[in-house]
């Protein structure tokens, strides 16, 4: 059905007027009044950096010792529950801020450069989503991450790579153990010519336990991955 003209003319004028009037910061609501910006200034100076990217036997790295081998493991923020981290996270994921989740990519491809000039990365993976949550979601947050790492870096990126198979139940309230139950089996190589013999960096919005990403990344090395590493946009200390 056509909108009628007075609705059209509405929604004309909202959308002239998105332009001009200041777009509430994803991270507190606060307005930002320039619009080149994505964050407002105290969002922007206050996000909880890890540095990781500077550090060596952080948390993050200790997270996967002794359960498989990896090149380097990073996050560029820190989870904190109910801040402005969460909530810009929450917009990216389930509020399709496809050019926030850009911008934030960038962000973390500044932070890995020197990462990945000691350790080069020949291609980035976004952690796959099942095929039936990404046509509900319409996207895949972790590949709006990439499109902002690739920006900044020049590394490709190998989207249909990797596949998850099955679809695990929430993750939220379990145990690292159950997490692992939940999901060792949950992914498959689609294209192992794509990551033969590569350096790879899978990439996610919130590393927790890192089960997921462990998993993903054992299905990398059986298929001939020269090496895996680990990228997430925050990590829950
Ligand atoms: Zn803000």
């Amino acid at each position: 059905m056509m909108p009628s003209p007075s609705r059209l003319i509405i929604r004309n004028l909202s959308s002239v007027l998105d332009l001009f009037l200041p777009q509430p910061c994803p991270g507190c609501r606060s307005a930002i009044l320039n619009h080149q910006e994505h964050l407002c200034m105290h969002c922007s100076l206050t996000l909880p950096y890890t540095q990781f990217e500077t550090l060596r036997n952080h948390p993050l790295e200790k997270l996967f010792w002794g359960r498989i081998p990896f090149g380097f493991a990073s996050a560029t923020w820190y989870f904190l529950d109910h801040s402005p981290i969460q909530h810009i996270i929450h917009a990216i994921k389930y509020e399709d801020q496809h050019v926030l989740g850009i911008h934030m990519g960038k962000q973390m491809g500044l932070r890995v450069q020197q990462l990945i000039t000691d350790f080069p990365i020949d291609l980035l993976v976004p952690m796959p989503l099942h095929p039936k949550k990404e046509i509900k979601r319409g996207y895949n947050q972790a590949e709006l991450l990439c499109k902002g790492i690739a920006m900044t870096t020049g590394i490709p990126i190998g989207n249909r790579a990797i596949q998850r198979t099955v679809q695990t139940k929430t993750q939220t309230r379990k145990s690292r153990s159950e997490r692992w139950d939940n999901v060792h089996t949950a992914f498959s190589v689609a294209q192992p010519t794509a990551i033969h013999s590569k350096n790879i960096a899978i990439v996610d919005d919130v590393i927790t336990t890192g089960a997921s990403l462990e998993a993903c990344g054992r299905s990398a090395l059986l298929h001939g991955a020269s090496s895996v590493s680990f990228l997430g946009m925050a990590f829950t200390a």
